[in-house]
């Protein structure tokens, strides 16, 4: 069981110069790269032809449009859950971020079965202005607590598996609404996998002089823009927590690095500088399955990982594939026609965008043993009615 979360009083400091600087240049900055500036932009709304059956009675979270949770509004709910599930959650920080705030990881499983388990991690809000991407964290985390005692599928997830979710990987930016973390640094840059490459426009440049934040350098000729990966890989304390926790985890199946506003459900790229992380053919067949899986299945197009052209380089889901060897997914949140702003100033439809999550997860964890043992992930989740919901307009 648990630890207990304290509580932080918020601090409300005026924003400085710098940070206004910093946001205005998010905001342009948004406008031309994607949380994961891939070449891929999401299309438009595909028909959803759910082929999954229901299980009745399973219950939705009772959550409610416009209330968010930030980083205190998690905590606050993460003990909740502890309260209320004593033996089937553990709550736990993993670090703590640039500004000295907790970054808290919930496990949950059955803990009075102590069989050896397939564990899994799923997070949330790495670029800190993606709030959708933390609260789909939490809403997972609600749906299988409620559901383990009424819902077999959930108990045989909960006997089987242990389900780390990290909600805020950034809780600074969540804060602060900043897609990067205290120093500047976009963390899904600094993992250490294609690390700081000029030419896929990352600059390891660090804060400079220690003092001043430079997120991000934009070249006028070349009508691009460069991101700030950290002056080496894993110089940040929130990406050093995430690597840690990783590879404390035992019998690790499968990763989902969480984001908004793409639209999009997508494999780990070919790490193609180091050929024997390269992905196998066998790797990228069952990968490709869980893909057509989500594409069949929900709102959210399918991209392969040999069709992921991004430069995204530095990211964490690579990394992790080139770590662990294990399945590895980029999940992107709502869309661009409702989100033009990749996340950013609009937020609503949370419970709407919450109940697309809910098949993609839970697919995922009934083929947690499969996908650990790179077998065909063939099992159909039982869904709740209205999971997944019609799209939106
Ligand atoms: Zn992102």
């Amino acid at each position: 069981m648990m630890s207990k979360i304290t509580g932080q009083k918020m601090n409300n400091k005026k924003l400085s110069y710098l940070k206004v600087i910093s946001l205005n240049c998010i905001l342009l900055v948004s406008l031309f790269v994607g949380c994961i500036e891939q070449e891929q932009k999401s299309g438009d709304m595909k028909e959803t032809t759910p082929e999954v059956q229901l299980d009745q009675p399973s219950i939705l979270p009772d959550w409610v449009d416009g209330e968010y949770h930030d980083h205190y509004g998690t905590m606050q709910t993460l003990n909740d859950f502890n309260d209320k599930f004593p033996d089937l959650v553990d709550v736990f920080s993993i670090g703590k971020s640039v500004l000295g705030k907790d970054i808290w990881c919930i496990r949950i499983t059955n803990e009075k079965n102590n069989r050896d388990k397939y564990s899994c991690l799923i997070d949330g809000c790495i670029h800190g202005n993606e709030w959708e991407a933390g609260e789909a964290c939490l809403y997972l985390a609600d749906f299988l607590l409620i559901n383990f005692d009424n819902n077999e599928t959930v108990e045989n997830i909960l006997n089987t598996s242990e389900i780390y979710i990290v909600p805020l990987f950034n809780p600074d930016a969540r804060q602060s609404d900043e897609r990067w973390n205290h120093n500047g640094i976009d963390l899904n840059r600094n993992f250490d996998v294609h690390f700081g490459r000029l030419r896929s426009n990352n600059f390891p440049l660090g804060k400079l002089f220690g003092i001043i934040k430079i997120p991000v350098i934009r070249h006028p000729l070349r009508n691009t823009v460069s991101t700030n990966c950290g002056r080496y890989a894993f110089s940040e304390p929130e990406t050093r927590a995430s690597r840690d926790l990783m590879k404390s985890l035992d019998r690790y199946s499968f990763y989902v690095n969480c984001h908004t506003a793409v639209h999009v459900f997508a494999a780990q790229g070919d790490i193609t500088y180091k050929p024997e992380f390269t992905v196998t053919n066998h790797e990228r067949e069952i990968t490709n399955i869980a893909i057509d899986w989500v594409n069949d299945n929900t709102e959210y197009p399918g991209i392969h990982g040999e069709d992921f052209k991004h430069t995204g380089i530095g990211c964490a889901s690579d990394w992790v594939y080139s770590e662990f060897g294990i399945a590895s997914f980029i999940f992107e949140l709502l869309n661009l026609d409702y989100e033009p702003w990749y996340g950013h100033g609009r937020h609503y439809s949370l419970v709407h965008w919450m109940k697309t999550t809910l098949p993609v997860f839970m697919y995922l964890l009934v083929n947690i043993e499969n996908l650990h043992d790179w077998k065909t992930p063939d099992i159909q989740p039982p869904l709740p009615e209205d999971v997944p919901p019609p799209s939106l307009k």
